[in-house]
């Protein structure tokens, strides 16, 4: 049973691909066993960072894992991804590349159809339900469209704040170019698309970011999904991720910041200085008896004038020189 990357990681499923390299690193670095020879929590805590970023430490396989995962949640909700593609109903299942079993090779989607067919663990069951499903005849046709994509793309916050274009590359379902979809569900076969009608193409487009576009909005660009043989193409749905940079990340729609601060400015108060995202210098007064973990929320200071919220975390110097050892000394005998 492996455990979701993204709490392995420590974070959000909105995070950037940067954001997500960056607290890998750190975690990696933290629980590596040259740091904590032979513990074993330790290295189990390891292999599990290690596990994660596999699933989800490069864009690519981050994508795949995505798409898995929004497959098995359709399936956990009953829905029937392919219902947009199943306009064949019951005749001709040989040639509907979403039922004829071993056909997908080559596809975008066998990495869906392997699921489907119990090729990537626990797809079986959902595949005897949904089998049953679409041969129910009292069921009404399901239109004719082909499925939607999902993706994220990561900008930065200045490239929020201006509008950009960014070009976007997928692959995607095409309608073939050699029967132009008639051979999907005829008998006669197509030797381009095996009687699929549709064929797996990359497209690039270019994505046009609005101006003060905002973390976690999404834009739909019609009919840039799969085409469908028969009928409509679904459409490309785009997510804007913000990357906020080293020390920040977003929560739930809301910038977080971490500021570093030294033990004895935690208990005995005192003053950092922080940039902020939009490059300002600005001075924190931090309160007494300040903990690890509080927050503090300056208007004005965020992302495009929202609020920044900033997060105290303990700074850990990497060394301690002479006088420090003996301060810290006479603080373990005063009882801290
Ligand atoms: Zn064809």
């Amino acid at each position: 049973m492996s455990e979701d990357p993204y709490r392995v990681l420590g974070v959000g499923k909105d995070a950037t691909d940067a954001e997500v390299k960056r607290s890998y690193r750190k975690l990696a670095r933290q629980h590596h066993p040259d740091r904590n020879p032979g513990d074993a929590a330790a290295e189990e805590r390891f292999k599990a960072i290690q596990a994660a970023y596999d699933q989800i430490g490069t864009a690519a396989a981050r994508k795949e894992y995505d798409q898995q995962q929004r497959i098995e949640e359709m399936f956990a909700r009953g829905g029937n991804p392919f219902s947009g593609f199943s306009g064949s109903g019951g005749h001709g299942r040989g040639s509907n590349p979403f039922v004829g079993k071993g056909q997908g090779a080559g596809f975008d989607f066998s990495d869906i159809l392997n699921q489907f067919m119990g090729g990537k663990g626990g797809g079986e069951p959902q595949f005897q339900q949904q089998s049953r499903q679409q041969r129910r005849p009292q069921q009404a046709p399901p239109s004719q469209r082909g499925p939607d994509i999902e993706a994220g793309i990561d900008i930065n916050l200045q490239q929020a704040l201006s509008g950009t274009k960014i070009e976007f590359g997928h692959r995607r379902l095409r309608i073939c170019k050699r029967c132009e979809g008639t051979s999907f569900n005829s008998r006669k076969a197509c030797p381009q698309c095996s009687g699929k009608g549709v064929e797996s193409r990359s497209s690039t487009i270019t994505v046009n970011v609005p101006s003060g576009a905002q973390h976690g909005q999404q834009l739909r660009l019609k009919k840039m999904g799969h085409e469908h043989p028969q009928g409509e193409a679904g459409d490309l749905l785009i997510t804007i991720r913000l990357d906020a940079e080293e020390g920040r990340r977003w929560e739930g729609g809301k910038l977080i910041q971490e500021v570093a601060v030294t033990y004895s400015t935690l208990m005995l108060g005192g003053a950092v200085r922080i940039h902020t995202p939009a490059g300002k210098r600005v001075q924190i007064e931090v309160a007494e008896g300040t903990r690890i973990g509080d927050r503090r929320r300056l208007a004005g200071h965020g992302h495009d004038g929202g609020p920044l919220d900033i997060e105290f975390i303990l700074a850990e110097p990497e060394q301690v020189n002479k006088n420090q050892k003996e301060a810290l000394d006479r603080l373990r005998d005063s009882g801290l």
